[in-house]
Parts: C-alpha cells; sequence; structure tokens
C-alpha cells in the first residue's frame, strides 16, 4: 500500500484536485478478471500514454496520448459514484506516467478502495490501495517501487521469464502476493507455468478470467 499523506506538495482544496486533468483512453465497471482481486466488480480508469513499449501489448491505442481526450477528476469521479463501485482500478498504457494525487485522493475522499496496475517505470505517485506490479523488459521498474508492492504478476512467454520473476520477487516486500500470467497468445507459457508453480508453491497463477467471462 501506498499512502503519501506528507508527500502530496501543499495543501490544496477539493475543488482544485477535481480540476485536475488526465488523458483517458476508456473507463468503464467491469469485474477484475487478473490478480489477488479477480472476480470482485471493479471501475477500471485507462489512461492514455505509454513509455514501455511491449510488442505483445494489448492496448496499443493507449500508447499515445495525444490520441485521447482529457478529463477532469470531476467528471471520472461522478462516473465512479454513479456505478456503485467499491474499488477503482487504475491503469493503462502506464499510469504512472501521471501524478495520481489529485485523482486518487478524490476517489479516497468518496470512499472507495484504489488499485493500481503498473509497469513501475516511473516513481509512484498518489494515494493507493493496492499496489500491482507488472515489471516489463522493455523498460525495467524503477527502485523506488518495490517497498510499494502488494502484487507482484509478471507475465510468462518463456521459460527465462521465471528466472526474471524471481530476480524482482527479491525485490518486494516479504508479504507480496506473487502471480505468474501466461500470455494471452502463447500455449506453452500454460504448462510451463502449472509445473514451475507446483515445484515453487509461494508462487500462484493469474489467469485473464475477464477474457473467459468476454466482458471488457
Ligand atoms: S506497459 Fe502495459 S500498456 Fe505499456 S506497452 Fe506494456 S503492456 Fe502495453
Amino acid at each position: 500500500m501506498y499512502n503519501p499523506e506528507d508527500i502530496v506538495p501543499t495543501p490544496v482544496s477539493e475543488q482544485e484536485l477535481l480540476d485536475v486533468e488526465y488523458p483517458i483512453m476508456e473507463h468503464f465497471y467491469t469485474i477484475q478478471g487478473e490478480g489477488a482481486h479477480t472476480g470482485k466488480a471493479a471501475y477500471f480508469i485507462r489512461t492514455a500514454g505509454c513509455d514501455v513499449g511491449c510488442w505483445w501489448c494489448d492496448v496499443k491505442e493507449s500508447w499515445d496520448e495525444e490520441k485521447h481526450p482529457r478529463m477532469s477528476v470531476k467528471s471520472l469521479v461522478d462516473a465512479v459514484q454513479k456505478s456503485g463501485a467499491e474499488i477503482v482500478v487504475i491503469t493503462g498504457g502506464e499510469p504512472l506516467l501521471h501524478n495520481l494525487d489529485a485523482l486518487s485522493i478524490s476517489l479516497k475522499n468518496i470512499g472507495v478502495q484504489t488499485h493500481i496496475e503498473t509497469s513501475g517505470s516511473s516513481p509512484i505517485s498518489g494515494m493507493i490501495d493496492w499496489v500491482t506490479l507488472s515489471p516489463k523488459r522493455f523498460k525495467k521498474p524503477v527502485d523506488e517501487i518495490y517497498p510499494f508492492v502488494d502484487e507482484l504478476k509478471v507475465v510468462v512467454l518463456t521459460k527465462k521469464d521465471l528466472k526474471w520473476a524471481e530476480d524482482h520477487a527479491e525485490k518486494c516486500p516479504s508479504d507480496a502476493r506473487l502471480l505468474l500470467q501466461p500470455e494471452w497468445e502463447t500455449e506453452k507459457a500454460i504448462p510451463l507455468i502449472v509445473e514451475y508453480v507446483k515445484e515453487n508453491p509461494q508462487w500462484g497463477i493469474s489467469l485473464q478470467t475477464h477474457k473467459y467471462l468476454n466482458v471488457p
């Protein structure tokens, strides 16, 4: 959990926070399909902009933030409130390209849990209840992020990703959830992960269940 109570630079009014804008590719209420919170209803806010560039990325249209409208925190918070969601997942793109103080504090003010899914390519910001680090080879996480990790989720394509996952796990808090997730279109990743988790039960498997459920 990341709670930067003394990091927010200067006290600002709730209204000033609500006026801040972010480039947003999409936002919608759905079911969390991945990781430790799989199966829970969650409102997803997908910020635009990514500096990582994974070749297998399934949201490449998020990369260029200029192609997406800017939305105020107020309009996002209103949409979340209207949905009745109790959890908001801020994802991307790479959400930490943006300072998340205004969005996350405003979400906190309406009493929802805020989760983030990040590659860790930029330092953390915001008031975040659950930090999922999904490191990518194309741009490694910054060291400052590891102490705040609640869940390490590593996408696996080949055997060498398993060693890479262990390298990241060593830097995370000892109580962080450790999850391996097969890349959706790489069939051989699943048997690889199954055998690995049987031999290394501190790890679990994360499946992209929203793709099986056919929800966004
Ligand atoms: S970090 Fe995420 S959004 Fe960015 S390229 Fe990789 S998978 Fe896509």
